[in-house]
């Protein structure tokens, strides 16, 4: 997706602090952190949202998954916890239409919304 500001990322079009990347995931610190720490987790093909992954795709869920939980413990909030969290179309208040999981953690987050 040409105009697709996260793809932009991943390719390294635009510059972000990079967390993690493999051949099919990429992760970056969000620009406006709503925590100490406050990471994006993006596969790095082009789904809107998640109901945009068909089913023989979904494997990619897993394997986000299971980065965020070494990202969590390098981070230092395995242990005392985070939230990770995915927003779908308008209601969710979803901003950025390529797929992806926050985790945030590093202080008390205090019940959901
Ligand atoms: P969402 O509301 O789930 O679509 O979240 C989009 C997230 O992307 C927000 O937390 C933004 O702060 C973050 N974001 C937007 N642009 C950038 C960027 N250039 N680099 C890092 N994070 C970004
Ligand atoms: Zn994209």
């Amino acid at each position: 997706m040409s105009d697709c500001i996260f793809c932009k990322i991943a390719s390294g079009e635009i510059s972000c602090n990079k967390v993690y990347e493999d051949k099919d995931i990429f992760a970056f610190d969000d620009i406006n952190p709503k925590g100490p720490v406050h990471v994006l987790f993006i596969p790095k093909k082009h789904y809107a949202t998640l109901n945009d992954i068909p089913s023989q795709d979904l494997p990619i869920i897993s394997k986000i998954f299971g980065v965020a939980q070494k990202i969590a413990k390098e981070k230092g909030v395995d242990q005392t916890g985070y939230r990770t969290l995915i927003n779908t179309n308008r209601n969710s208040g979803q901003v950025v239409f390529h797929v992806h999981w926050h985790l945030i953690g590093g202080k008390p987050l205090g019940p959901m919304a």
